[in-house]
């Protein structure tokens, strides 16, 4: 998954890519860039590894001088974690230098490129997105507009795009519209981000979202509209409202607080704890759906487990001889709110049970009754080929357990998930779905790499 920015017609736009950034560090934490394109036309790009606080400073923002940028954050779904890797990228094109931000995973990155680099292309990197630069430099379109569509019509899977031809911005959403994107205004200027969250950070007022389709062009303060790529099935990633995106944006046309709120009440109705004392989240993921939980059921909120918010992504275990489990470094339990209680605990998703195992023996250690957890989704079977990065079939637990042993294993006295209507119910408007890693109906043909048909059994590719 991923996070991309586009700014257009501001000034220290870098300045303003980087803000945005900031909002969608969630999206992504590996590596973070930006490309700033100044007045004449000339592109700049720093890019660097970790978040986005650490991968800039005051000096390389100072050297990203114009009006126009894009930005990205990473987190890899395709390619592995080095430099090479991170986005955007940046290439001298005949019209200009051209950078391209992505968020998503191309379904045919790999035919893609085997043909490309049999009829000579030079790839830098492993990641998708670079596939989409050598379709629009060998595009014979008659116009920039014309390459870059040529481009977009022959990738397939979930693209929301941000690309900068010279001082143009192109911003695209696949035809499925897999994954969020958003255009604001700012001042007599554009932008562009994956979430609305970006837009109030960055101090721009939603213009509107885009649509599945969508393909705009965005010119000297100017929004254009470019004829709508071929439609298809629509396929909004719901798993974006259940975890990825924040609670505080609007995606898909929906507050992503009030959905998980709406979960958590399906949670209260379908899957009610009787007798319980106490409900609370495992945070932040799932702090709205707690909130849904109680207001429906009436069983008391609480805070029960406390995060640590300064985990880093490479803690250091001080003493080798204290080896801590590593649950225990990002949570722990509130005693006194669990002491002696019979106590829900509400997660949005399950996804290897190791987490959760964990969880589960840190409440049952600070004295917890009966430990009764419930989840606001369903089970999750296979893996996801649009971008997140769940794990291989074979790690996820729900794809070999039956929730009964799902149970035994975590050891708590009930488990519920959500059923897959009831998640749909709970995210409104039915038949725009992918649910694919819950319901094994994948929306495109997909292309198993060696690696992944290793790990799955049966193929998952399941066409339209
Ligand atoms: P588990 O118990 O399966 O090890 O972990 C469950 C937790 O993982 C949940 O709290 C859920 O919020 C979180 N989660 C769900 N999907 C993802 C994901 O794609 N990446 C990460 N890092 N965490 C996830
Ligand atoms: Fe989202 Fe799951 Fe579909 Fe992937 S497979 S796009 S995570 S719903
Ligand atoms: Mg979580």
């Amino acid at each position: 998954m991923c996070g991309v920015i586009g700014v257009s017609g501001v000034s220290d736009a870098a300045r303003v890519a980087y803000l945005g950034l900031y909002a969608l560090q969630h999206r992504g934490q590996e590596s973070a860039g930006i490309v700033a394109v100044d007045p004449v036309g000339r592109a700049k790009l720093h890019r660097a590894m970790g978040l986005v606080s650490d991968a800039f400073t005051e000096a390389s923002l100072k050297e990203l001088t114009g009006d126009v940028a894009i930005g990205h954050t990473r987190y890899s779904t395709a390619g592995s974690t080095v430099l090479a890797n991170a986005q955007p990228y940046l290439v001298n094109y005949h019209a200009g230098p051209l950078s391209l931000a992505h968020n998503g995973n191309l379904t045919n990155a790999n035919e893609l490129r085997d043909k490309l680099v049999r009829d000579g292309a030079l790839f830098v990197s492993t990641v998708d997105g670079e596939v989409i630069v050598h379709l629009i430099a060998r595009s014979k379109a008659a116009t920039i507009d014309g390459q870059v569509r040529d481009a977009l019509e022959q990738v397939d899977g979930a693209y929301s795009l941000v690309i900068s031809v010279g001082r143009t911005i192109y911003a695209a959403v696949d035809s499925r519209g897999f994954r969020p994107m958003v255009i604001g205004r700012l001042g007599s200027g554009l932008v562009v981000a994956s979430e609305s969250c970006a837009l109030d950070l960055m101090g721009a007022t939603v213009v509107r979202e885009l649509l599945p389709g969508d393909f705009v062009k965005i010119d000297d303060g100017k929004i254009l509209d470019l004829p709508r790529l071929a439609p298809r099935r629509v396929s909004r990633c719901v798993f974006e409202l259940v975890y990825f995106s924040r609670p505080d944006s609007t995606i898909f046309g929906e507050s992503v607080n009030h959905v998980r709120r709406e979960l958590g009440r399906q949670l209260a109705r379908h899957h009610p704890a009787p007798g319980a004392d106490v409900v609370f989240s495992v945070p932040d993921s799932s702090n709205a759906m707690a909130l849904g939980y109680s207001e429906e059921s009436g069983i008391k909120l609480d805070h029960g487990l406390i995060r640590n918010h300064y985990v880093g992504r490479t803690f250091i275990n001080p003493v080798q001889a204290l080896r801590v489990q590593k649950v225990k470094i990002k949570f722990n339990p509130v005693r006194d709110v669990i002491n002696g209680r019979s106590v829900v605990v509400i997660d949005d998703s399950l996804v290897r049970g190791t987490t959760s195992k964990g969880l589960v023996g840190m409440i049952k250690e600070a004295g917890a009754r009966e430990v009764h957890f419930r989840l606001a989704s369903p089970p999750i079977t296979g893996p996801c080929h649009y971008g997140i990065a769940t794990p291989t079939r074979e790690e996820l637990i729900a794809s070999s357990h039956s929730v009964e042993e799902i149970r035994q294993y975590l050891g708590v006295d009930t488990l519920e998930y959500l059923t897959l209507g009831e998640m749909i119910d709970g995210a409104g408007r039915r038949n725009e779905w992918c649910h694919a890693c819950f319901s094994g109906d994948y929306p495109t043909p997909v292309q198993l790499t060696l690696g992944q048909l290793r790990h799955s059994s049966p193929p998952v590719a399941i066409p339209l």
